[in-house]
Formats: structure tokens, C-alpha cells, sequence
């Protein structure tokens, strides 16, 4: 009760910071770091300018080269646990392309990400409650290009073919995507299929996937239907896992055609999101949803009693101290 009390007191937006290692590019290049983790164990992190000039940066948790993956998890779990109490939570990753994103949240086969490793502790506390709860669990998977919705688990999920989704709202701000496909998951080896699924029509379509993925939000909706078998109450709780799209501006030399409509498009759900968490963050009585897909999407798991957990991705390298000032500028404004 005591440490609900103390939890409840940090608010329900988290922010994270979690740094790559150098590549082996970087350092065969003798590429140099901007990051100095000294502080990180207290939520600190200082970045060093050209003229070594140090600015120190605030979050609720850094994360170094050194962190793996089941360290990263230990600290994003105890949200998993809000899930199955009822909560609504939405846990994305934002930052320029390339620093860890999508490793982060998907991970890689042999080192899984955020998204494998909450559904494996979602089955997990789900059975050591079994005699007194039953749970449905369900995922989604989809992408947002464009401002379009694309439903990554329907079967004529060609880009051209599939219809465009849209979102349909209800009474008490609660809303639905008519004919999203829910697939219904029984343990970790289905959610691996749906998974690998949900790639595998990602890159239907598009002639390079790791530059499509890229510019688009690829979204996972884990939906928890749990039955309270002593009193037979029903809660239905929804789960956001996202990995958003590049926050990179994109290069003079590119502001032209697709390329300048992706980039509009992307900067306008990011700056949405910013303004959206922000918003809550500071109590403002106008939470501005509806200016985006991205954020209209998450509204119901945004804000109210639900749970918010960011990611900020960055890189440690010189090169890239631009782009990473600009990141962590965006995740001060939403603390
Ligand atoms: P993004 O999705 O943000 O574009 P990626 O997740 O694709 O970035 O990461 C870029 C590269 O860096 C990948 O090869 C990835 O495996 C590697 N990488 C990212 N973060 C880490 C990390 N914490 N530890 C080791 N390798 C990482
Ligand atoms: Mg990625």
C-alpha cells in the first residue's frame, strides 16, 4: 500500500532514457561520446558540447551501453502488472533513427525487446492468478504511414488492397477501429506468430523495410479482457506498445515529394504527441487527441488514470549531438 502510495505520488508518465552503444563503425572511425553517464544511476545524464560544456538532463531512469535488455525490462514490468489490475498503459520509443528504437521494443531474436517480454509476463502472472481471475488476451498490430491506419494482421494486408481503418468513437471517449483484427493469444509461441506476422506484411509493399519502418508508427494493441470469478466483475484494459516513427528532421537535399509528405506527416504525430503528453503532464484542462491518428489511437490509453512509460532513444556519438540535444529537449518538455 505504502509503495502504491509512493508511486502514485511520481504521477502516471514516466520518462527513460536509454543510450546505444557506439557502433563498430563509430569506433573504428574513432568517432568520440558525447554522453556522460556518471550521474545515471541517480536519473542523470550530462551531454558534453564541443566545448565540453556539460548539460545535465533529468529522467526517472538511464539507461547506459551497458544496460541489456532484461534490465530495461525489470523497470518497464511493474506496468505489465497495471495491465491485469485494469489499467489502461501505453509504452512507446521515440528518437532518431537508429538509436535503439526498435531495439528496444521489438529486440532482436536472440535478445526480445519490451513487446515480447510483456506478453510473456502478461501469461505469467495471468496463470499465478488463475484461480481467481480468468483472462482473454488479444494483440493487434498495425502501422501508422501517412496519417493512414494499416491493419498488419488482415490477410489481404497488401498496401494497396487493405482497407484504410479509421477510428470510430463511442460514448465516454471510448473508441474502436471497425474491422481491426483482435487475434486472439493463448501463450508466448501464438504472440511470436502473430508477431512475426505483423512483420512480415510490414514489409509488403514497400521495397526497403527498415527505411519504411522508419517513417512510420508500427503499433501493438494487447487487448486484457480479465473475469473476477469470486465477484464476477469485468474489466477490459487496453495495452499500447509503440515503436513511432524517426524524430530526425529530415535533410535539405530530401524536402521534396513523398519524402517531404512523410516527413510533414511524422513531424506533425510527434509534435501531436509532445503537445498531448505535455498537456497532461502540466493538468491542462484541453488534451489536444485529435490532431493526429497517432494520438486520437492512444487517447483512451493517454491520460485519465492510465499509465504512460517513454522511451528516449539516443545515440552517443559526436555525430549525432544535434539530434540527441533535440530528443531530449522533446523529453523535458513532457516531464
Ligand atoms: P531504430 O529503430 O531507432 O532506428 P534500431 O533499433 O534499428 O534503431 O538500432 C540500430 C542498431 O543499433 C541496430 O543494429 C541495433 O541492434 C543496435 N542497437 C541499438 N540499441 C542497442 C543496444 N542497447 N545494445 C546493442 N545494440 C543496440
Ligand atoms: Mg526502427
Amino acid at each position: 500500500r505504502l509503495h502504491n502510495q509512493v508511486e502514485d505520488a511520481k504521477g502516471n508518465i514516466r520518462v527513460f532514457c536509454r543510450c546505444r552503444p557506439l557502433s563498430k563503425a563509430e569506433s573504428s572511425s574513432g568517432c568520440s561520446t558525447v554522453v556522460d553517464f556518471d550521474a545515471a544511476s541517480n536519473g542523470e545524464l550530462g551531454i558534453l558540447n564541443s566545448s565540453s560544456v556539460k548539460k545535465t538532463f533529468r529522467f526517472d531512469r538511464v539507461f547506459t551501453p551497458i544496460d541489456n535488455q532484461v534490465d530495461v525490462f525489470a523497470q518497464a514490468s511493474p506496468l505489465v502488472t497495471s495491465v491485469l489490475d485494469g489499467y489502461n498503459v501505453c509504452i512507446f520509443a521515440y528518437g532518431q533513427t537508429g538509436t535503439g528504437k526498435t531495439f528496444t521494443m521489438e529486440g532482436t531474436e536472440g535478445n526480445r525487446g519490451v513487446n515480447y517480454q510483456t506478453l510473456e509476463e502478461l501469461f505469467k502472472i495471468a496463470k499465478e492468478r488463475n484461480d481467481t481471475f480468468t483472462y482473454d488476451i488479444s494483440v493487434s498490430v498495425l502501422e501508422v504511414y501517412n496519417e493512414q491506419i494499416r491493419d498488419l494482421l488482415t490477410t489481404s494486408s497488401s498496401s494497396s488492397t487493405s482497407k484504410k481503418l479509421e477510428i470510430k468513437q463511442a460514448a465516454e471517449g471510448l473508441h474502436s477501429i471497425p474491422g481491426l483484427v483482435e487475434a486472439k493469444v493463448e501463450n508466448i509461441q501464438e504472440v511470436w506468430n502473430v508477431l512475426q506476422a505483423g512483420s512480415s506484411a510490414r514489409a509488403v509493399g514497400s521495397n526497403n523495410v527498415n527505411e519504411h519502418s522508419s517513417r512510420s508508427h508500427c503499433m501493438l494493441c494487447i487487448i486484457v479482457r480479465a473475469k473476477n470469478l469470486l465477484n464476477g466483475e469485468c474489466t477490459k484494459s487496453k495495452l499500447w506498445l509503440v515503436d513511432l516513427a524517426g524524430s530526425e528532421r529530415l535533410a535539405k537535399t530530401d524536402a521534396q515529394g513523398e519524402r517531404l509528405k512523410e516527413a510533414q506527416n511524422i513531424n506533425r504525430s510527434l509534435s501531436a504527441l509532445g503537445d498531448v503528453v505535455s498537456a497532461l503532464a502540466n493538468k491542462s484542462s484541453h488534451i489536444p487527441y485529435r490532431n493526429s491518428k497517432l494520438t486520437h489511437l492512444l487517447q483512451d490509453s493517454l491520460g485519465g488514470d492510465s499509465k504512460t512509460l517513454m522511451f528516449v532513444q539516443i545515440s552517443p556519438s559526436e555525430h549525432d549531438l544535434s539530434e540527441t540535444l533535440s530528443s531530449l529537449n522533446f523529453a523535458t518538455r513532457v516531464r
